[in-house]
């Protein structure tokens, strides 16, 4: 089985193949990335427009490439797959047309993925990991705990009620002046900052519900830095110091709380799982602290690759793999949708919107 994966949800062209071995393991044969950071950097954010346009100058150039690395001609292909939400229309249609066309010329299935099924499935792409597990997806537009019972199997524990953490360090960097992206370089003016000089608040923290909020901390943040203004390079540290101490301390509490549930609900496994996925699992501070409320509660945390945690074709190619050998292919009408919760991926994808 080799399968062709295609991502343009958001910022990244992305196309990938992969397989299964002799053993029955997935296999990643070409793993294929375009990044739009620099046309959208002048923005601060990423224009939806600007990005559709890149992903169309982009993608045949990308799948092709996809292709060519994986030593393999498109009719070598058992199915195609490309991600149809959620995400920016303009960039959806994109890849999927792409994908439903070579899927028509072909005269192979056409597999319609969840964007967030991707990032869920990307563990048992990478360890091989059994169901069920828990995920926390940590990225620029969600941060949100799943329980991941089976494929189509998934249940929000957690959702952030306003910002995501990734969008939350993207718009710590802006108000402090510090370049986009936003995570590294408030990661990198941390180092050697005085996480303590700030009291910032911990948003939610002890919450027996699971939930996520960033924005009270983004507004914390602002007044703390212009009660110090003007901002000496040892305060801009200490200031994000501070920051990515309350971040981390909440997140810490949220996942301790879910680990404990998840053991509760799963008493019996061999190996209970956390699973990490999202661009801000790059954070050290941030993998440190979930490895340590890993370890208390008796689980494993897988933390994939980077080029595995950020937006790929692979995770799109692997979620299309799972959902093929299910049997649970697409019809060519089927429509993007921009918005798509993950606990909705199991219902009927035929016809427009939801
Ligand atoms: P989504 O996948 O949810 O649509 P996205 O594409 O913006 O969102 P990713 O590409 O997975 O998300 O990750 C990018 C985000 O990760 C950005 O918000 C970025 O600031 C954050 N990030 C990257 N590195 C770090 C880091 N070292 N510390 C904290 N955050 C980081
Ligand atoms: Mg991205
Ligand atoms: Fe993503």
């Amino acid at each position: 089985t080799l399968i062709l994966g295609i991502e343009t949800s958001c910022d990244e062209t992305a196309a990938a193949v992969i397989g299964r071995d002799a053993a029955g393991r997935a296999r990643i044969l070409s793993n294929v990335v375009r990044s739009q950071v620099d046309e959208h950097a002048a923005y601060g954010g990423v224009v939806p427009e600007l990005a559709a346009r890149a992903h169309v100058e982009a993608i045949d150039a990308i799948v092709a490439a996809a292709l060519g690395e994986a030593g393999i001609a498109p009719r070598d292909l058992s199915a195609i797959t490309a991600t149809i939400g959620p995400g920016l229309v303009g960039g959806l249609l994109v890849g999927a047309s792409t994908g439903k066309a070579m899927a028509l010329g072909l005269g192979r299935p056409f597999v319609g993925v969840n964007h967030l099924e991707g990032h869920a499935l990307t563990p048992r792409l990478t360890d091989a990991v059994d169901y069920p597990f828990l995920l926390l997806l940590v990225s620029g537009g969600h941060t949100q705990i799943l329980l991941v019972e089976g494929l189509g199997r998934y249940h929000r524990w957690g959702t952030t009620i306003d910002d995501a953490l990734g969008e939350a360090f993207d718009k710590a960097a802006k108000l402090l002046s510090l370049p986009h992206p936003g995570g590294p370089n408030v990661e990198r003016a941390a180092e050697g900052g005085d996480p303590r000089r700030f009291p910032l608040p911990r948003p939610l923290k002890g919450e027996a519900r699971l939930d996520f909020s960033f924005s009270g901390l983004k507004t914390a943040l602002r007044q703390a830095a212009s009660a110090a203004a003007p901002l000496s390079e040892r305060d801009v540290s200490d200031l994000c110091a501070s920051f990515q101490a309350a971040a981390v301390d909440v997140l810490a509490d949220r996942v301790g709380r879910a680990c404990r549930r998840f053991r509760e609900a799963f008493p019996d496994l061999a190996e209970p799982v956390i699973a990490v996925a999202g661009g801000v699992a790059a954070n050290r501070s941030i993998r440190a602290s979930l490895e340590a409320e890993a370890a208390r509660a008796g689980m494993r945390l897988i933390a994939p690759p980077l080029s595995l945690c950020t937006d790929n074709g692979a995770m799109i190619a692997y979620a299309g793999l799972e959902r093929l050998e299910a049997g649970m292919t697409d019809p060519l009408d089927v429509a993007v949708r921009s918005r798509w919760p993950l606990d909705a991926a199991a219902a009927p994808l035929v016809g427009s919107g939801k």
